[in-house]
């Protein structure tokens, strides 16, 4: 099985290495998805963490984003991490970004403040279990709308998935625990 990971901007290479250290479990491998072509025949998508604007503005020009909404909506798996999150999001509440609406949430660009604000969190995660999770300029989800909620910080959802679709507002890639990884690989077998 084929799993895509957007590699527009951000940090692409942790999740490839993750993907990478799946595959004699599962036979998973990633692929670098840089063009429209690339989404061809995967199985699965990762979109990372980055700079959400930058990474709209690619997705759209290149029509990206129309096809990997169409691919989701017809039942692959996405998973988005941080501003891969709010750019699968219902409402981001920034007309420079918007989202696919592929997950019922609405999401806060920066909701905990600038990068010094960042920080990491041990979160106990429905059907994974405890994890660290790292905040980084995380957006905030302020709507869990339709999905389901796998964890929270204060209070707030940090892990969401409805159906084929899983969002979170830290970077799983960074702790070298893969867990979340193998979790959405399971998705895609099911
Ligand atoms: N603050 C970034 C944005 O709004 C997201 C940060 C991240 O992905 N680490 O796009």
């Amino acid at each position: 099985m084929k799993i895509g990971v957007l590699n527009i901007q951000g940090d692409v290479s942790e999740h490839f290495q993750m993907i990478m250290h799946l595959h004699k479990k599962y036979n998973v491998d990633p692929v670098n998805v840089k063009t429209i072509e690339n989404l061809h025949g995967l199985s699965g998508l990762i979109i990372p963490g980055g700079e959400s604007t930058v990474i709209y503005k690619i997705l759209k020009k290149s029509g990206m984003y129309e096809k990997i909404y169409e691919m989701a909506v017809s039942g692959m798996p996405v998973m988005g991490t941080c501003a891969g999150a709010i750019l699968i999001s219902r409402d981001t509440g920034d007309n420079r970004v918007n989202g696919m609406n592929l997950i019922d949430i609405t999401i806060k660009r920066n909701a905990y403040g600038r990068q010094i604000n960042s920080f990491i969190q041990s979160i106990n995660i429905e059907d994974i279990g405890n994890f660290n999770a790292v905040f980084i300029r995380a957006p905030g989800i302020e709507s869990p709308g339709n999905s389901m909620i796998m964890a929270t910080v204060n209070g707030s959802p940090v892990i969401v998935r409805e159906n084929n679709i899983l969002a979170m507002t830290f970077h799983p890639e960074l702790t070298g625990d893969n867990r979340i990884h193998e979790y959405f690989v399971s998705m895609i077998d099911n």
